[in-house]
């Protein structure tokens, strides 16, 4: 075999399907080009996933009749000029590589004038080449038209899926942008039919609005934050809005829709508490970092970003989700709960028991192991603010498991052990983050055997341990012995613990989520149990500690820990109201 160079135009299309892979992939690259050209209102229409056609129209600033040609070539920008350093060039992403790509792997028509020119061009595109140019009647702006995409490239439409499939993708490209720039105004048909139209009035809830929809949006919580490394803002959902799959969380880095895996975590771990396990947030965030400091060409579609400071942008969002979130939080309401138990008629009395019958409740797992952060030390964020809890008066126990209480306007429900377990877990978090765990030595060390993944797990287990009290010490090969355990789980079965929390490290990678999960088994074996009778005092002095501790209103499983029936609901229930 003799080497040979590809033919141009092999290489051309070669080049043309790294850069845009699918039909979503134009619309964006179409889109971005409109935003660069100072566009306000942007329209997308396409056929049949895109494959039959995509049309970007934009009233931006045009491209004068003697560049139009030019623009095709590849590598050829006009933005070089607005860029001081070439090292942003690759920074920013601007390669010169779209519409080259696009007029090879399709028929291209553009239509495009400028405010100084009398009349529009239209440029048509055949296999990379133009094939006729002329005047034409259009205002200011640029119409680019897509044909048969992909239909020079019959390899790539192997990875093309459904026309439907490709529509979504589409929608969700536009979906992003629009988000990302609230003061344009975007629409986006598909196949005739309108799927998107924002306001352009620059208004982050509005565009999320015309997204995700009006009342959702309505309810979502706004996230602000300048304090941290980087600035952080947007809007999250509430826990009540949680979804089943990640596709409500949107970041975006410098206004750009990226993937971020470390920093999709932070978002999902400021709702740590707060969701059931196995549910996701709504999150639409921005994160501002330094131009320099982003990668945008980890992958030619520039959707994964690299940052060089990846923890202080983990820690940035984190503390700024978490913040919104936990000023947000109210005590989970039994309104709803009775309401929804409102029985058929005829109606008998309702009861609580008919409301907690109305309501899921699993038995606690431990957390299931969440995606794990990539910096081994992304610092822990513990949760801000006293707890409305104070002044409850205790009045007694139900079924061994639920202690009733009166207080600021109602009746409070508390989950024994939830309730419990959440104050210990925060505690616990806290001492690890000071260092200052609150250790109890064992009279005697106590040995227990090891499986051989738990002797792995111990290598870097080992000072997690250490940081909550859990004194260990490796003994021969298979054995170890416990030296310590924290104060909280003196009356604890050790071996027991240190086992369960060693296997949660065989199952993790190390991170901040393998802290979390040893914090909360330990929590979670030292906290009363459900089912234990407690005396008065024994609830008072919970009730007490509540009040006094950080005690988010749902445990480390995402259970709610207090539910608060108001005095209204009371009222209404009696016929009062
Ligand atoms: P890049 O955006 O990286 O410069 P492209 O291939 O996407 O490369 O576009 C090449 C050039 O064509 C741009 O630099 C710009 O000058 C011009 N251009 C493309 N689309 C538009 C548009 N919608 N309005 C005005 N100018 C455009
Ligand atoms: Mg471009």
């Amino acid at each position: 075999m003799t080497i040979r160079v590809l033919p141009a135009g092999v290489a051309a299309r070669i080049a043309a399907g790294e850069v845009i892979e699918r039909p979503a992939s134009v619309v964006k690259e179409l889109i971005e080009n409109s935003l660069d050209a100072g566009a306000r209102v942007i329209g997308v229409e396409i056929r049949h996933g895109g494959l039959a056609s995509i049309r970007v129209t934009d009233d931006g600033c045009g491209i004068p009749a003697d560049e139009v040609a030019l623009a095709f070539e590849r590598h050829a920008t006009s933005k070089l000029g607005s860029v001081d350093d070439l090292a942003d060039i690759g920074t920013l992403g601007f390669r010169g590589e779209a519409l080259a790509s696009i007029a090879a792997a399709a028929s291209v028509r553009m239509t495009t004038r400028t405010s100084d020119a009398g009349s529009a061009t239209t440029v048509e595109m055949e296999g990379g080449a133009i094939a006729r140019q002329s005047e034409a009647g259009a205002g200011v702006g640029t119409t680019i038209e897509v044909e048969a995409l992909f239909s020079t490239i019959p390899a790539r439409l192997k990875f093309i899926r459904s026309p439907a499939a490709e529509t979504a993708r589409v929608r969700q490209t536009v979906d992003h942008l629009a988000m990302a720039h609230p003061h344009i105004r975007f629409t986006l048909n598909t196949d005739g039919r309108l799927q998107l139209s924002t306001s352009g009035n620059g208004n982050l809830r509005d565009a999320v609005a015309a997204v995700h929809g009006a009342g959702l949006a309505q309810a979502m919580i706004e996230v602000g934050s300048w304090t941290g490394p980087y600035p952080v803002w947007g809007l999250v959902g509430t826990p009540e809005q949680s979804r089943a799959n990640r596709t409500g969380i949107s970041l975006f880095v410098n206004s750009r829709w990226v993937q971020h895996r470390a920093v999709g975590v932070a978002i999902e771990e400021a709702y740590r508490g707060l969701l059931m396990e196995g549910r996701f947030p709504i999150a639409v965030v921005f994160l501002d970092v330094p131009p320099g400091e982003v990668d945008v060409n980890v992958h030619p579609n520039k959707r994964e970003v690299r940052l060089s400071h990846e923890g202080d942008a983990f820690s940035s969002v984190q503390h700024a989700v978490r913040e919104a979130l936990l000023a947000a939080s109210p005590i989970a309401e039994g309104e709803g709960l009775l309401s929804q138990a409102a029985p058929p008629a005829p109606p008998p009395v309702p009861s609580f028991e008919m409301t907690f019958a109305s309501q899921e409740r699993e038995q606690s797992p431990l957390p299931e192991p969440a995606p794990v952060a990539e910096e081994a030390h992304a610092p822990l964020v513990l949760p801000l603010g006293a707890s409305p809890l104070s002044r409850l008066r205790v009045l007694g126990q139900i079924a061994n498991t639920y202690i009733v209480a009166d207080g600021p306007d109602g009746m409070y429900l508390i989950d024994q052990h939830a309730a419990h377990e959440s104050v210990l877990y925060y505690r616990l978090l806290r001492q690890w983050a000071n260092s200052a765990p609150e250790v109890q030595p064992m009279l005697e060390p106590l040995p227990m055997g090891l499986t051989p993944q738990q002797m792995d797990a111990l290598g870097e287990g080992r000072a997690v341990l250490e940081g909550y009290g859990l004194l260990v010490e490796p003994f021969g090969d298979d054995t170890l012995l416990v030296r310590a355990v924290p104060v909280m789980a003196r009356r604890v079965d050790a071996a027991k613990l240190v086992a369960e929390t060693l296997d949660n490290f065989a199952t993790r990678a190390n991170g901040v989520d393998t802290h979390m999960a040893a914090a909360a088994s330990i929590a979670c074996h030292s906290a009363v149990r459900a089912g234990q009778t407690l005396d008065h005092q024994e609830m008072t002095a919970l009730g007490e500690v509540l009040a006094s501790e950080m005690n988010p209103q749902h445990c480390p499983h995402g259970r709610p820990t207090v539910i608060r029936v108001s005095t209204d609901v009371l009222g209404r229930q009696f016929g009062r109201l």
